[in-house]
């Protein structure tokens, strides 16, 4: 009997042994393409020489050194990696241990903002319904997905409001244009603001591309643009949030990019370190860094692993490679193979709503009904399902729930390794359009 405290404990875990490049190998010897790469983590695929001897070398140099008293090669050059040119005016990094890590001190350094700038009176988020930003309390807090969030209900904090996400495929009227659909947002956001009282708001916050609540969910254009004229005209920041669509996930190291604005603090984890190290991070932008060069001198922050050296190390190494091996073009261009391929194998399913995604970050919701959009009663567990005939068919994929408001509706994630070639990802459709028939016993 196992003594770890497993998400399941009524079954017994399949032990993962091993891992080479798109594979996972289970302890009794059958393996899967990873083909999500867990929770869109696994950028470079598993087994990466390059990335482990990074790490060992590091390790043998120096595992660890507190930050209180000590910076170290790998952080600095990881930083500069990062933030040395200021994409988006983003001119500090902080490097966490994980995505809700980054979140809680993304939260911290923005409100650090406003004291420092002589406005203690901000002390209001705005983020939205149907997201999702962490786990821990501050993390859980901020994020919309009401599933996750319920039964903590009573011990979050209330600075936290949430208005609707852009999710054209549940919120954009019949015939109702992008930009009629973005001013309608943009409205409801500037009344929200409005509502809590606008000097009141430290910042809204949103996923740039929604990941594992609605399933690779980009906004409709100009979007962004809007919400950032919003915030902009009450003083508010804009955080975003690319714990799972950034560094390299959507086809640009920054998911921002494709959308003509960029945040004031912005959040990364997953494709960071590309699960070789537990990593996250938060890049500040330069007026956010300098209230704070002006002010009090630093971060109030910190945690005892933060930019630890290894961790560091790898994610150095693996955003080294993904630049030298000009894998961000490849995301794009195999991107739209993988899109192509589940729409053209999937895309009329009487059972698959939307297909939806961009670069190699691609959902498909299930519908008991695709004229109504009608989601399946959750009883039927059908991303679960879907799941594990993926698994049976030699598929890891990422399933999720809460595609309609949160606690109801399915979609599963398709997130494969930047390494994936054209053949494993026609792979990755076929052995998806199989798994989707296994499930609901129909091809069409
Ligand atoms: N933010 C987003 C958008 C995420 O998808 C996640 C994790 O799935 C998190 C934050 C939290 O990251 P972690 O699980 O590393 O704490």
């Amino acid at each position: 009997m196992s003594r770890v405290l497993h998400r399941n404990l009524r079954a017994d875990p399949v032990l993962a042994a091993t891992g080479d490049g798109l594979w996972l190998r289970a302890a009794e010897g059958w393996g899967v393409i990873d083909a999500s790469g867990g929770a869109a983590v696994a950028c470079l695929g598993h087994g990466n020489r390059r990335v482990i001897q990074a790490m060992t070398a590091q390790a043998e140099r120096l595992a660890y050194a507190h930050t209180v008293f000590f910076s170290c090669e790998a952080a600095e050059e990881l930083a500069e990696l990062l933030v040395g040119e200021e994409p988006g005016g983003l001119a500090r990094a902080y490097f966490a241990s994980s995505g809700s890590e980054a979140m809680e001190a993304a939260l911290k350094l923005s409100r650090q903002y406003f004291l420092e700038i002589g406005q203690p009176q901000r002390r209001r988020y705005i983020a939205r319904h149907q997201s999702y930003h962490g786990n821990t309390l501050g993390a859980l807090g901020l994020g919309g997905n009401m599933a996750r969030r319920e039964p903590y209900a009573p011990i979050l904090a209330d600075c936290f409001s949430h208005v609707s996400p852009c999710f054209a495929y549940r919120g954009q009227g019949e015939g109702e244009s992008d930009a009629a659909y973005v001013a309608r947002l943009a409205a409801e956001l500037e009344d929200e603001f409005q509502r809590l009282g606008p000097d009141s708001v430290i910042a809204f916050v949103a996923e740039t591309v929604v990941g594992a609540t609605t399933g690779c969910v980009a906004a409709v254009p100009g979007y962004f643009r809007a919400v950032r004229e919003v915030c902009d005209r009450h003083g508010a920041l804009l955080i975003l949030d690319e714990v799972m669509c950034g560094m390299g996930r959507t086809g640009t190291l920054h998911a921002w990019e494709q959308e003509g604005v960029a945040p004031d603090i912005q959040t990364i984890a997953k494709g960071l370190g590309g699960g070789y190290q537990p990593i996250g991070g938060v890049l500040a932008g330069r007026r956010v860094v300098e209230a704070l060069s002006a002010g009090s001198g630093g971060l109030k922050h910190g945690h005892t692993y933060q930019a630890h050296p290894v961790a560091c190390a790898a994610a150095l190494e693996v955003q080294r490679i993904i630049r030298e091996e000009g894998l961000l073009e490849r995301v794009r261009s195999l991107g739209e193979r993988l899109g192509a391929g589940l729409r053209e194998r999937l895309g009329h399913h009487l059972r698959v709503g939307d297909v939806r995604g961009r670069g190699l970050f691609w959902a498909l919701e299930f519908v008991e009904d695709r004229a109504t959009r009608r989601s399946f009663d959750p009883d039927h567990r059908v991303n679960d399902r879907i799941k594990e005939a993926a698994l049976r068919r030699g598929i890891a994929i990422y399933p999720m729930g809460g595609t309609v408001d949160g606690t109801r509706g399915d979609h599963v994630i398709v997130a494969p390794p930047y390494i994936a070639d054209a053949a494993a990802l026609d792979a990755i459709a076929d052995r998806m359009a199989d798994a989707v028939q296994d499930v609901f016993g129909t091809s069409a």
